[in-house]
């Protein structure tokens, strides 16, 4: 496959601009003097393949950030000759994201890349938290997709404003009407056009601002020059209609708009332009555009629309955490204006090892900072110097001397994980609310094809870990193997493959999988007495309690209550019973999987004068979690998958069959056009070697996507094999044991 992804357009655009000495310092000074209304940081989420890349490239050139255009898959075969990673061209997917920023009427725009693969959904979430708003591209044909919807969703999540930009009108069989009226059934936008397409597929010629009431043409070369016109006259009826659409749209999501149109007054462009802002912060209207990027049409008005509708870094809401030992964390509004009075909070959203050595992107959340400053890491509590200060253009950088709330910008070799926060005062006791991580669901063992490969091996782990926190690497004492365990089986290929390309170091996988849990079904009570008081130094711990499943909502997470009164467990010795729980935690008894959806709460205990310490209490905890193993009333969870499938229309018999037959629940099935979209739930341990099924049974037509849903617990057969299983493996197994499975 030989096509150009966002990232790339990102990447390779930098080098058209390296020798621009001028045209950065330029940058630069603007840069520093932007007050916060003139700053939008937004990303660009699409479905693959909906023209995000083409759409970018069409960004960064009419806003003079690039001279020349390239086409995505085009002729100059620029995908062939660039630099970046061969990985993701070859997939096709985006998975890395960048920051760069660009100028668009005098206004500073950061685009924020967020991948759109679902094996990467924490870079997309992680992505989204640090920008304002979005654009969401959707194919005029394709319409709203399978990761249109996921990524809706994780707009929703994080609040976060956006437009809707109809690409690719100059596409045969291209119906933006039919992608507005999916986005209104599918997504549950309140959605209207502010614009309209003159003509569709190869008859595409402009388009018409239904807001200005006037047709905007694309002249010249690259439709550079912008042109504006009269409304045809052969559609003047259907902008008027239109129009109105969209004015009964704004007067329901917009009260101030609404009094205006109910009592019948009069009202300005200015006044429908402020309503559709309002409405589009507040996430209850959604505005549409409309254009085709390849065709150079509808961009810049786009580019008015980010500026005149998306909101500032000013008018978002951001929270920050104030921790404090044995208190509830309190919630503290950030200050977000650019006087850089309020000490500085920021917060590392990527990191990224590349050829000018580790760099990490951050934004600024409150106040400011300048060169020479001194900022600490709250996590690790470290110290780092701010040497250099850095604004990006993809990979290429140039130096400030500050930046301030609502900036988006980035540090050399800090040593941090992505989501740390970072501030200028440490007592503060502020964090940014930490990034949700799902739990990883699949794993797998890895290791160095060639064993002289060791030290790249063990770099590339050291490396993609840190970067990316839905990826873990552990050893595993029992089968003596290495284990990578991550979001998805193509989540770890991926890396697995990185390692290979970009550490030259080639790895074996293992067979994926599942990551099970073990919880209780019940309550259990323990009361567990530890005493060793013969010779030496004596323990002597005793804990009283309980072990409760948590709810199912919280069924991945542990807690540690202590709920004694009184002296009998002196409060030094409560965090060794807390270690000795999360230690047992990390292996059950029915599976050897790790527990989660617990509860543990420390009710009483006893202690010794001289024989007691917090090491006695690490083992207390630990004997009553082994008590409970066999007390208790065990059962199995698994990762259940949202999974969407996209086919032909006469293959969904053979597909909901295959469905079935993999324990699935088919949640909804729709219908347009000959294909049909079904949406199941299907435990992830019956989704191994789906998509060749898929593939062979549809021919070679069906796509399908899967997504983290939650856990369940398994079927009780699916419990049987498990628990048999382990014991195989583990020698345990008595001979019926092994008939059992088979049967
Ligand atoms: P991405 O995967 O969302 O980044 O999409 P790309 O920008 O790589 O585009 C995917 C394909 O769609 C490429 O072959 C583009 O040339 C093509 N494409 C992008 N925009 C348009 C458009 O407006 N019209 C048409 N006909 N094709 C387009």
């Amino acid at each position: 496959m030989n096509r150009i992804t966002h990232s790339h357009v990102l990447k390779s655009i930098s080098k058209s601009i390296k020798n621009n000495h001028k045209c950065m310092c330029k940058y630069a000074k603007y840069a520093e003097q932007k007050s916060l209304e003139r700053i939008r940081n937004i990303g660009i989420s699409a479905h693959i393949d909906s023209g995000k890349t083409t759409l970018t490239e069409r960004i960064l050139y009419y806003t003079g950030r690039i001279e020349t255009m390239h086409e995505v898959k085009g002729k100059d075969n620029v995908g062939a000759t660039m630099d970046s990673m061969e990985l993701e061209r070859q997939r096709g997917i985006t998975i890395q994201s960048a920051a760069t920023y660009t100028l668009w009427k005098d206004h500073n725009i950061n685009i924020i890349d967020t991948p759109g693969h679902v094996d990467f959904t924490v870079e997309v979430e992680r992505a989204l938290r640090v920008l304002d708003g979005a654009i969401l591209v959707l194919c005029a044909v394709g319409g709203v997709q399978s990761q249109s919807l996921t990524v809706n969703r994780q707009m929703k999540r994080y609040n976060v404003p956006c437009l809707a930009f109809i690409n690719k009108l100059d596409r045969l069989g291209a119906n933006p009407y039919r992608v507005l009226s999916q986005m209104r059934s599918k997504m549950n936008h309140h959605a209207a056009f502010v614009q309209l397409p003159i003509g569709v597929e190869s008859n595409c010629k402009g388009i018409i601002d239904l807001v200005g009431e006037k047709s905007i043409y694309f002249d010249g070369q690259f439709g550079e020059q912008v042109r504006y016109d009269e409304v045809p006259k052969d559609m003047r009826v259907e902008s008027d209609e239109r129009r109105h659409e969209l004015i009964e749209h704004l007067s329901n999501c917009d009260d101030a708009f609404g009094e205006l149109y109910l009592e019948e007054k009069p009202f300005t462009q200015d006044d429908i332009k402020a309503a559709i802002r309002r409405s589009c912060l507040k996430r209850t209207f959604t505005p549409v555009f409309v254009g085709t990027a390849l065709k150079n049409k509808g961009v810049q008005p786009l580019l008015d629309g980010v500026v005149d509708f998306l909101p500032n870094p000013g008018e978002v809401e951001n929270y920050a955490l104030k921790e404090k030992e044995g208190e509830e964390s309190q919630k503290i509004l950030l200050d977000s204006s650019r006087n850089g009075n309020k000490p500085f909070v920021s917060l590392a959203f990527k990191l990224e090892a590349g050829r000018f050595g580790q760099l990490t992107y951050m934004r600024c959340y409150q106040g400011k900072l300048q060169k020479g400053d001194n900022i600490y890491n709250v996590r690790t509590q470290k110290k780092v110097r701010v040497a250099r200060l850095i604004r990006l253009h993809s990979n290429n950088m140039e130096d400030v001397n500050e930046v301030y709330a609502g900036d988006i910008f980035a540090l050399f070799g800090v040593d941090c994980a992505s989501g740390d926060t970072f501030v200028t005062d440490l007592k503060l006791n502020l964090a940014l609310e930490s990034i949700y991580v799902p739990e990883p669901v699949v794993s797998m063992s890895i290791n160095p094809t060639n064993s002289k490969d060791r030290d790249n091996f063990s770099k590339a782990i050291a490396r993609f870990t840190k970067e990316d926190p839905t990826f873990h690497y552990y050893y595993d004492d029992d089968s003596r193997e290495t284990i990578v365990s991550g979001m998805g089986e193509l989540h770890l290929e991926i890396y697995a493959q990185r390692m290979e390309r970009e550490y030259n170091c080639p790895v074996t996988l293992g067979k994926p999988k599942v990551a099970f849990r073990e919880t209780l079904i019940f309550p259990c009570e323990f009361d567990y007495f530890h005493k060793k008081q013969s010779g030496g130094q004596g323990q002597y711990a005793k804990v009283i309690g309980v072990l409760e499943p948590l709810p199912p909502h919280k069924n991945t997470l542990l807690e540690f209550v202590d709920e004694t009164v009184g002296t009998n467990i002196p409060k030094q010795y409560v965090p060794g019973v807390k270690r000795g729980f999360l230690s047992m935690a990390e292996k059950g008894l029915l599976a050897g999987q790790k527990l989660s959806g617990l509860k543990f709460r420390l009710i009483d205990g006893a202690h010794h004068m001289v024989d007691s310490s917090e090491y006695s209490f690490f083992l207390a905890a630990q004997g009553a979690i082994r008590d409970t193993f066999d007390k208790g009333n065990w059962q199995i969870l698994e990762p259940i998958m949202s999974v969407e499938i996209t086919a032909p229309e006469e293959f969904q018999g053979a597909v909901i069959a295959q469905i079935n037959k993999r324990h699935g629940i088919v949640t909804s099935t729709e219908g347009t056009e000959g294909w049909f979209i079904l949406h199941a739930e299907v435990p992830l341990n019956d989704m191994f070697g789906y998509a060749g099924e898929l593939r062979s049974s549809t021919q070679g037509k069906g796509e399908f996507t899967m997504e983290y849903c939650r856990y369940s617990p398994c079927l009780p057969e699916v419990q049987e094999s498990i628990i048999a299983e382990y014991q195989n493996s583990m020698g345990l197994s008595p001979e019926k044991d092994k008939k059992k499975k088979k049967n």
